[in-house]
């Protein structure tokens, strides 16, 4: 019984150092590396004027993976944007929560809709002041510099 133990014991160590050698590679990846000691507290999001879940912009960099998808409180756009940029972001018209795709079908493309869940990538776009949540990061991460670097081209470069 004990080395059955031993051997879980074992079994999960070498799986958490898995998950967390693989995160310190793709944080670097991003050019990001800073992500990896953000611990989530979510006071990034307090400052946001659109409503972001910014601390999935952190997580995006450390995981290298821009197409994560973060909510929104405050993002309008037109039918149109919302499908032209990603048919499957979610939004919401009259209450209704729609795919970008379902409200094209349904809407006009000029008709204004809130933007609900959107990848990462596409809410760096539509943030009209790149970022102006630092200061209320307690350990100073830079996450400005994550949103400055999606907005040129939707991918991590490590500016
Ligand atoms: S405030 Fe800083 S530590 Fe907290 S979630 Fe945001 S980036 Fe991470």
């Amino acid at each position: 019984m004990e080395k059955r133990l031993r051997q879980f014991n074992v079994g999960m160590f070498m799986i958490a150092a898995l998950i967390l050698g693989a995160l310190v590679f793709t944080g670097f990846m991003s050019g990001h590396p800073w992500a990896l000691t953000c611990y989530q507290c979510k006071a990034c999001n307090l400052k946001c004027p659109l409503g972001y879940d910014v601390s999935l912009f952190v997580a995006a960099s450390a995981t290298n993976n821009p197409n994560l998808y973060m909510s929104a409180t405050n993002l309008q756009l037109t039918v149109e944007e919302a499908y032209e940029t990603d048919r499957d972001m979610l939004v919401e018209v009259d209450g209704k929560k729609m795919t970008a795709e379902e409200a094209h079908e349904e809407f006009s493309p000029d008709m204004v809709v809130w933007a609900r869940k959107l990848r990462v990538k596409d809410a760096a776009k539509f943030d009209p002041i790149d970022g102006y949540c630092d200061s209320l990061c307690p350990i100073g991460l830079p996450v400005t510099n994550a949103i400055r670097d999606l907005k040129s081209d939707g991918e991590f470069n490590g500016r």
